[in-house]
């Protein structure tokens, strides 16, 4: 295992419902550290752009009018194996299917406002990492 940063998103349904605090403590009690955090809303162009991966699904326009609906929290996290520790902790993409006790089963309203986004590669956390954050935002 190695020391990783993984690229987070709380989605619009999180911060519409002031869940911020609560979700960033789940990060925190498993050990994931908060390194880069800011509050932004996005157009549904720049949400496009980041789920382009996605373009050619049947949701990805209402994906991408849900992520542009209200502000988001885009944030970079860091701790041993932080990518797939980051997957655990947000549980299956759609709520009904994720475990007990990760922050989908317990915060996610359906599969579309399902709180939250993890990276789920190296090769992704990357890109979405420097999608939202400068390396002035990043220290080191
Ligand atoms: P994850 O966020 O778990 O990595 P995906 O990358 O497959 O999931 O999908 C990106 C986002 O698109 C999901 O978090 C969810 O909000 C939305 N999504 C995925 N599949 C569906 C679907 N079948 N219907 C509606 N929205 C979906
Ligand atoms: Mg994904």
């Amino acid at each position: 295992m190695a020391v990783e940063r993984t690229l987070s998103i709380l989605k619009p349904d999180a911060t519409e419902r002031n869940l911020t605090g609560q979700i960033n403590a789940r990060f925190e009690a498993a050990g994931l550290r908060i390194v880069a955090q800011k509050r932004l809303q996005l157009t549904d162009a720049q949400a496009g752009l980041f789920y382009q991966e996605h373009s050619a699904r049947p949701f990805y326009k209402d994906l991408c009018g849900f992520m542009s609906s209200g502000p988001i929290v885009a944030q970079v996290l860091e701790g041993e194996n932080a990518i797939l520790a980051n997957r655990d902790i947000m549980g299956a993409t759609n709520p009904a299917n994720a475990a007990a006790g990760t922050i989908r089963k317990d915060f996610a309203v359906s599969i579309d406002a399902n709180s939250v986004h993890g990276s789920d590669s190296p090769a992704a956390a990357a890109r979405e990492i420097s999608f939202f954050f400068s390396t002035l935002e990043l220290v080191g």
